[in-house]
């Protein structure tokens, strides 16, 4: 099989894990084998990277209970014991299966089958990405301790007439205090409560006047689809009847709401979740994942009485298990997640929004290459019901369809607040130059100042996390690389290191040059966003300054009581890379300056290096003045007649788009064509220029078919691996993924070292 050498076998349920030792002790329980000669086969998909199903025998009567298509079975593998699916049908390579090698499956696991549903999701989805089946199947068993035993939780509780215990401390006496209310809690938590160990606790326990319980399993919180009536405006009003017919429908169907920033999308797209709520379906709501803010939940919260069940990758090994089985029960009614709550096993999904819809974070790009926006889509046309797709600045390929009529088009025009939206100015930087080593020119610091007075909040943006992207030797013009990576080393000033933003390489910043031994040369060339932080903090001392940059927050958490700060106005200045663009809503915000408006222009070969940046750069400049008219944004630039630029300072979305539609067009890019990219890697550089000529020599003939490549990445190394990449160009009527499945089985096998990843449909080109 081709594709089992793309992944490294992973070692997921194998010996040596926690789950381990609980296998053994099941299969302790149960007879061998043998027995099961002369039973039925059925097959079994396992979570590896293999494209096939395995046949096995049915277990013991006694097992089969509850086997079906879906259910988690534990099976031997070669060495090893795994636990695997039931599928549906025989999936492989056609050889005829030896049934006197054929093993039994061991037992059937007490855990939730996949629905029916969840199976075929897995096979559209390996069929269409060129994933192997099995590594799909896993992204379906990413809550690992669905599979280990329950483990009962046990608490403490006060006992109402016991007598004192015998020698009353102070530490004593508030743990009795916090506990006398009755409720069940965990010895550390009322040890915690109570400032004291749980050594205290444990002595109350001995003395009688707390009692040991288990703790109640929890459940997700009740949802009430009629908890808080919103009064909308005749616009909102349109897109929610739009919305809500499009659940009372009951069948697939895509909308686009497409509304300016703060129009009330949120708010509008809750009554539809409400409706499938009320309908007795499930929902789920899917955001980017930096955008699962405090102030969303807040707000569902508000709207529904109770909170969602939530899904990211910030939950506890616990929690992910539990929220697994409670969308398999059906007990989770609406789930809020970033893209992989789409793999959960919803027993009863009836509507799926997903928000940000443009937000290049819903393209995954390892292991199973795909886009969750378009899944979601397949995800509805499998399920037979309506997907709502979210944003203020629709994709190129959503508007496409909502113009073909494909996709109902939603508008919200105007902002629910009635506030203009922000005036645009762009600021020349050929012309308003910044003072040396200074990067912000004179009429981004005098909108700071006069923001500041006005007692409003500015919003810095600059989309570079760091102090600078590149350190030189004033010397000898030595520039530190990362030794793995074709890359500069990123100097993180709070740190006191430089690092590799690709690999996670990272160094103490030097004294010296490793070139000339110049001591005291190096200079940070360029600002990032803790440059630009020490600029602020010596122009505007009295100020307070919020600086948000993922990696100096690293928790989700952290990163809610941040936003929520910025909410309560505890900042004046916010300073902050891409993570302040999205979603967040905050109030007293009146001024957006952006820093660098051409950053992401520069990628060349990316064809939605446009679309991207006046995404971006509308959304963070739409956060200003939400509340009131009046707010405005700063754009600093070398390029103002970039038609990217032109469009975000006139404002004039509409013909932006226009003119990238016709670009897209005109160059078959998506999504008027279709493109796949093949990236070749291995240590040796020869190895990997070799197998990229190799494959692009095998490439079948096709008039609809244009190979672009191979050509050296544009990040030539990355972890010490050469990288070579092809384009593949179709037009859209043909099947891209068959053409590329057939001129796979003309390439030599991939060996050694050598590495192959296809992406279809991908947004990185780097
Ligand atoms: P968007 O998602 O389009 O950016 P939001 O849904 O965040 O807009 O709405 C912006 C602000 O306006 C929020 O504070 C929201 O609560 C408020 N809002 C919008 N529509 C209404 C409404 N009909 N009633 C009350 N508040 C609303
Ligand atoms: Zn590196």
């Amino acid at each position: 099989m081709l594709w089992a050498i793309l992944w490294d076998i992973d070692s997921f349920g194998s010996t040596g894990s926690p789950l381990a030792g609980f296998l053994e002790s099941l299969l302790d329980q149960l007879d061998g084998g043998e027995a099961a000669k002369g039973r039925e086969a059925v097959p079994v998909l396992l979570p590896v990277a293999l494209d096939q199903t395995y046949d096995y025998f049915t277990p013991p009567d006694a097992e089969a209970e509850g086997l079906r298509p879906g259910a988690f079975v534990l099976v031997p593998f070669g060495p090893q014991r795994r636990i695997g699916v039931v599928w549906d049908k025989a999936v492989g390579d056609g050889k005829p299966v030896n049934r006197a090698k054929m093993k039994a499956i061991e037992c059937v696991l007490d855990v939730p089958a996949l629905p029916e549903i969840s199976l075929g999701f897995v096979e559209w989805i390996a069929r269409y990405t060129l994933a192997p089946l099995g590594m799909v199947l896993r992204m379906m068993m990413s809550a690992q301790s669905v599979f280990e035993p329950e483990k009962p939780r046990f608490g403490v509780r006060y006992v109402e007439d016991a007598a004192d215990p015998p020698r009353m401390t102070p530490a004593r006496q508030r743990v009795l205090d916090q506990a006398a209310d009755g409720l069940i809690r965990v010895k550390s938590t009322l040890a915690h409560e109570a400032g004291c160990s749980t050594g205290v606790v444990d002595g109350l326990v001995a003395s009688g006047n707390l009692v040991e319980v288990a703790v109640p399993e929890r459940k997700p919180a009740r949802l009430d689809p009629e908890h808080k009536h919103n009064d909308f405006t005749d616009d909102q009003n349109q897109a929610v009847m739009a919305l809500k017919s499009a659940v009372d429908a009951g069948n697939f169907s895509v909308s686009l709401l497409d509304g300016v920033t703060g129009s009330g999308k949120t708010e509008v797209y809750f009554e539809a979740v409400a409706r499938a709520l009320a309908k007795g379906r499930q929902a789920l709501i899917m955001l980017p994942e930096i955008a699962l803010t405090s102030q969303f939940m807040g707000r569902f919260e508000a709207r529904f009485g109770g909170a969602p069940v939530e899904w990211h990758s910030a939950l506890s090994p616990a929690d992910r298990g539990r929220a697994w089985k409670w969308v398999a029960r059906g007990e989770a009614r609406v789930v809020v997640g970033a893209r992989s709550a789409l793999f959960l096993p919803y027993s009863d999904l009836g509507l799926i929004i997903v928000d940000e819809e443009h937000d290049a974070s819903f393209k995954q790009d390892d292991r199973v290459h795909y886009q969750a926006r378009d899944m979601a889509v397949v995800r509805g046309s499998l399920g037979a019901f309506p997907v709502i797709l979210a944003s203020a600045t629709p994709s190129i390929e959503s508007h496409v369809n909502a113009r073909s009529g494909r996709y109902r088009h939603v508008v919200l025009p105007g902002r629910y607040s009635g506030a203009e939206l922000p005036e645009i100015t762009g600021i020349d930087l050929r012309v308003q130059q910044p003072d040396k080593g200074r990067w912000l020119a004179p009429p981004l610091v005098h909108a700071v100042e006069e923001t500041l007075e006005k007692g409003q909040q500015s919003l810095l943006f600059l989309n570079r996390r760091g102090y600078a992207p590149l350190t030189l030797c004033r010397s000898c013009g030595h520039r530190i690389e990362c030794p793995q990576c074709t890359a500069w080393l990123v100097e993180h000033r709070f740190r006191n290191r430089l690092h590799c933003h690709h690999c996670g390489f990272s160094l103490p910043v030097p004294d010296k040059c490793a070139k000339c031994g110049e001591e005291g040369g190096l200079v940070a060339c360029g600002p990032g966003v803790e440059r630009v932080a020490e600029e602020v903090k010596e122009r505007f001392p009295d100020a307070r300054v919020a600086l948000l940059s993922s990696d100096l927050i690293p928790t989700l958490i952290e990163m809610r009581q941040v936003i929520k700060s910025i909410e309560n106005r505890e900042a004046d200045i916010i300073i902050g890379t891409q993570i302040v663009a999205k979603g967040h809503h905050f109030p007293d915000l009146a001024m957006v300056g952006v820093v660098d408006g051409d950053l992401g222009l520069a990628q060349g070969a990316d064809p939605r290096a446009g679309e991207r940046t006046f995404q971006l750069l509308h959304q963070v400049t739409g956060r200003a003045g939400r509340s009131y008219s009046g707010g405005r944004g700063l754009v600093q630039t070398y390029n103002p007649e970039h038609p990217v630029m032109q469009a975000i300072i006139s404002g004039d979305r509409e013909s932006f788009l226009e003119q990238e539609i016709k670009m897209r067009q005109r160059g078959l890019l998506p999504p008027f064509g279709r493109l796949a990219a093949l990236v070749v890697s291995a240590r040796d550089k020869g190895l990997a220029e070799n197998f990229a000529r190799d494959i692009a020599r095998h490439a079948p003939f096709s008039e609809k078919i244009t190979v672009l490549g191979p050509a050296e990445a544009p990040i030539a190394i990355i972890r010490g691996r050469y990288r070579w990449r092809l384009l593949v160009k179709a037009s859209r009527d043909l099947d891209i993924q068959n053409y590329i499945r057939a001129w796979m089985e003309t390439v030599g096998p991939i060996k050694g070292d050598l590495k192959l990843t296809i992406d279809i449909d991908p947004y990185s080109f780097l």
